[in-house]
């Protein structure tokens, strides 16, 4: 973990000033740090029986993929709205300003799927607990919830359902 921590890039005043980005694209480009992501999250999830991995667009399409991959599972994009090509299921949710909107496909998911829910960084919990919700409306057996970093300080999780299972790889 240790090394995987050393690539983070953290980049001030990124997107607004008094941010600090956590920037994992230092962490992908890296051929080691990669592979130990990929690894290390589908450890947390190898006895699951995970049949589905949802990323959330856009940073949480690279990790889900390679996670999806690894637990031979499949991989199911959460879109800003506008992006699904098919009939989608969406859900509005409220940001510092004014509110957002996630997509998935409505046949993306079934009652028999058990799925991980995947973002880069768990930073308010908002977009995680709007694509929990809509993910939960399609009644899948089980949704675990899963981050590469968590940036406690901002307490997301207490934004995220009391009975999910979070998994985050590196906590700050
Ligand atoms: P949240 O506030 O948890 O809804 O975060 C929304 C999205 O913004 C997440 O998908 C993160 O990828 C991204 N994000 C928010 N804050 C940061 C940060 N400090 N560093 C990197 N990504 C962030």
């Amino acid at each position: 973990m240790e090394y995987i921590k050393s690539r983070v890039r953290d980049v001030y005043d990124f997107p607004a000033k008094g941010v600090v980005f956590k920037d994992l694209t230092t962490v992908f480009k890296d051929p080691r740090a990669l592979h130990i992501i990929g690894w290390d999250l589908s450890q947390l999830y190898r006895d699951k029986g995970v049949t589905k991995v949802v990323g959330i667009e856009s940073r949480g399409f690279i990790g889900g993929s390679i996670l999806a991959f690894e637990l031979g599972a499949g991989f199911v994009p959460a879109r800003k709205p506008g992006k699904l090509p098919a009939d989608t299921i969406r859900m509005e949710y409220a940001k510092e300003y004014g509110t957002d909107v996630i997509e998935i496909h409505r046949d993306a998911i079934g009652p028999d799927d058990i799925v991980v829910l995947h973002d880069d960084v768990l930073a308010t919990g908002g977009t995680m607990a709007a694509a929990y919700k809509l993910v939960k409306s399609l009644n899948p057996k089980k949704i675990y919830i899963n981050f590469i970093i968590e940036l406690s300080a901002l307490g997301g999780r207490a934004a995220l359902p009391e009975d999910a299972e979070v998994s985050s790889l590196i906590v700050y």
